[in-house]
């Protein structure tokens, strides 16, 4: 199987990549996996032998849990493209945001995606528990607090209130990421660029957002 053409790497040894180059090369991922064209690279086994001294990932992405959004499989790429973060509707907190920090400034990955999606459960939980009043059981109810300011943005609009929370929680995450004190100066550099998605389980389609 031919593997995709794949623009060079990011990392100390093999010279920097834009922002923009990254997001196309995710793009055209993305469009094979809407298209049902995958062709599953950089799974092999001399792929993982050439990234056993070190890894060279191309973006970092920050996104759900939920099991039908891998993103490797939605970008149609393999071991050693993304450095992946993932939590339930990408709430944050300090050890999360140092993931993320990581994979921006330790491997020098020049695009960060914070990637939700249509119908997110996580979102949905959080928008039944705070609609009734109620605290959610366990660490859920973290979970729930940390969406609070989400729900809080999106309850007074128009149309689906977990579609709409959904969309401030992508909003509120990239604002937070746009301040972080590690970020921000790799952004106003123009050496990393922090973007939003929204990923339809419909189509398969990942929406980025260029503001
Ligand atoms: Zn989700």
């Amino acid at each position: 199987m031919m593997e995709p053409a794949v623009p060079p790497r990011s990392g100390r040894e093999r010279g920097p990549i834009t922002p923009e180059g990254v997001l196309q090369w995710l793009l055209e991922g993305n469009r094979r996996w809407v298209g049902g064209q995958l062709v599953h690279p950089h799974g092999t086994v001399a792929r993982r032998a050439a990234l056993a001294a070190g890894q060279d990932p191309m973006a970092t992405v920050f996104s759900c849990i939920d099991s039908r959004v891998p993103p490797e499989i939605v970008f149609d790429c393999g071991v050693g493209d993304l450095f992946v973060v993932r939590t339930a509707a990408h709430t944050n907190d300090g050890l999360v945001q140092g993931a993320v920090e990581y994979g921006v400034d330790e491997a020098l990955t020049p695009l960060l995606v914070v990637m939700s999606h249509q119908r997110c459960g996580a979102v949905g939980l959080a928008v039944e528990t705070l609609n009734a009043g109620r605290a959610a059981p366990a660490h859920l109810e973290d979970v729930v607090e940390a969406l609070r300011p989400a729900y809080e943005a999106a309850k007074a609009l128009p149309g689906d209130q977990v579609d709409n929370t959904v969309r401030a929680q992508i909003r509120l995450t990239v604002e937070q990421l746009h301040h972080d004190s590690m970020l921000e100066p790799l952004e106003s550099q123009g050496r990393a660029r922090v973007i939003g998605a929204y990923y339809s389980l419909d189509s398969g389609a990942v929406d980025f957002h260029q503001a």
